[in-house]
């Protein structure tokens, strides 16, 4: 296994911080190890460790709350996991090679939970539970590491929970929390005075294709036109270079624009653009929510004949529902994510436009639809380009403010059709 960190793609400056860090924490656990020496005999001779601390000064480069942001796809949960391999790291500072990189890496490390929210938003009983877990003592003797995948869906009140935790945080428990930025939609204030923050950039199309071919053995050219068309998304480049489906779909996505012949048309583009993201997110979910279900309902010890089991099964309808409530939670969030992955590919085309009438020197996020991004340029113009680009992106921002999906997709479509 290569070091923890390969696949955090185009990240250098926030790996050199992230394993300054790690080797920090590392004295630290050193010099606690060595305090625990000293004090031992006598049961606690506090200026033997104060000495010991400030000789080497071990805290700094080392906090316990971490904020990683970028755009979707910069890798912010893989900078996450890698950190926390780092931090499990029993040789170096990720080496990828002993128990704690093994096992933090492949998701089995007691020490390090995943939060991955499923649905819209993290719950305040959920993040209580995990805020109590974290303050164990780490069973590998190392720390307790918790990454919050999405910390922006966060509710108020797990926030709060979060926040009291990140505040006076157990001497070895790590929280790593990843979102979009630090903007205080995405993350409160207060939450965010109290962490280090590690911004990640959209990683260049260039060193996303030598990661696709280096570790999945993509074709070069293959996986050069992938990167380019993911715009920087490591993830959906994958998927393109290796999902015939999802090539079909963006093809879809990107036949939208001649297809805008009137308003009728219009309207056409926008059901079938509303109706692959529900397509597309229905296949994503269903075969989960099947195996939940039935996962569930074994627990719950459904078909059995047993005394208890009558009485088990008044308590499951609860259980049962509150299940179908993350599963619907799980599947609008579904939709939405295809639905503005569409909206990013749409953007990507009408971006082609603008910068082919600006006769800018840059190279086109759609290679194959470049001709037709170029005759859009000399009908359109620049400032037809641009308001369409707009028209894309306000629809992203609409959809994201809650405005109803459909509504928002034909006003989009209608600008794009009007210009
Ligand atoms: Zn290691």
């Amino acid at each position: 296994m290569p070091d923890v960190f390969a696949d955090l793609v185009g990240q250098d400056e926030a790996v050199v911080e992230l394993r300054r860090a790690a080797a920090a924490a590392a004295a630290v656990l050193r010099a606690g190890a060595a305090a625990l020496v000293t004090a031992g005999p006598t049961g606690g001779d506090e200026s033997a460790a104060d000495e010991a601390g400030t000789a080497v000064d071990p805290s700094a480069g080392m906090t316990h709350a971490w904020i990683f942001t970028g755009p979707p796809g910069s890798g912010r949960s893989v900078a996450a996991r890698a950190f926390a391999a780092a931090l499990q790291c029993v040789h170096g500072t990720g080496c990828g090679e002993c128990p704690g990189c093994h096992t933090t890496m492949g998701a089995t490390n007691a020490d390090v939970r995943m939060v991955v929210p499923e649905g819209l938003s993290i719950g305040v009983g959920e993040m209580r539970a995990l805020v109590l877990r974290a303050a164990s003592t780490p069973s590998g003797g190392r720390w307790q590491v918790v990454v919050i995948e999405d910390a922006d869906r966060l509710t108020e009140a797990a926030g709060n929970a979060l926040l009291k935790a990140i505040e006076e945080p157990p001497p070895r428990t790590v929280f790593l929390l990843c979102a979009p930025s630090t903007h205080p939609d995405d993350i409160s204030v207060t939450i965010r005075s109290r962490c280090r923050v590690v911004p990640l950039r959209q990683p260049p199309a260039a060193a996303v294709a030598e990661v696709l071919v280096r570790r999945d053995g993509i074709a070069p050219d293959v996986a050069q036109w992938a990167a380019s068309a993911a715009q920087g998304h490591v993830g959906r480049a994958r998927r393109l270079a290796r999902d015939p489906e999802a090539r079909k779909r963006r093809e879809a996505v990107l036949a939208v624009p001649r297809r805008l012949t009137g308003v009728g048309a219009a309207f056409d583009a926008a059901s079938a653009l509303i109706e692959a993201a529900e397509a597309e997110a229905e296949a994503s979910v269903t075969e989960a929510d099947t195996t939940e279900r039935a996962a569930l309902e074994t627990a719950l010890g459904a078909g059995g004949t047993g005394r208890g089991a009558a009485g088990a099964l008044r308590g499951a309808a609860g259980q049962l529902k509150e299940l179908e409530k993350r599963q619907k939670s799980r599947a609008t969030r579904a939709q939405r994510d295809a639905l503005d992955r569409a909206l990013v590919d749409l953007a990507g085309f009408y971006r082609d436009a603008l910068t082919m009438a600006l006769r800018a020197p840059v190279a086109p996020v759609h290679t194959d639809t470049a001709a037709l991004a170029g005759a859009g340029a000399q009908k359109w113009d620049a400032d037809g380009a641009l308001r369409r680009l707009e028209a894309v992106l306000a629809c992203r921002a609409a959809i994201e403010a809650n405005v109803k999906p459909r509504i928002a997709v034909e006003a989009m479509m209608l600008a794009l059709w009007k210009g």
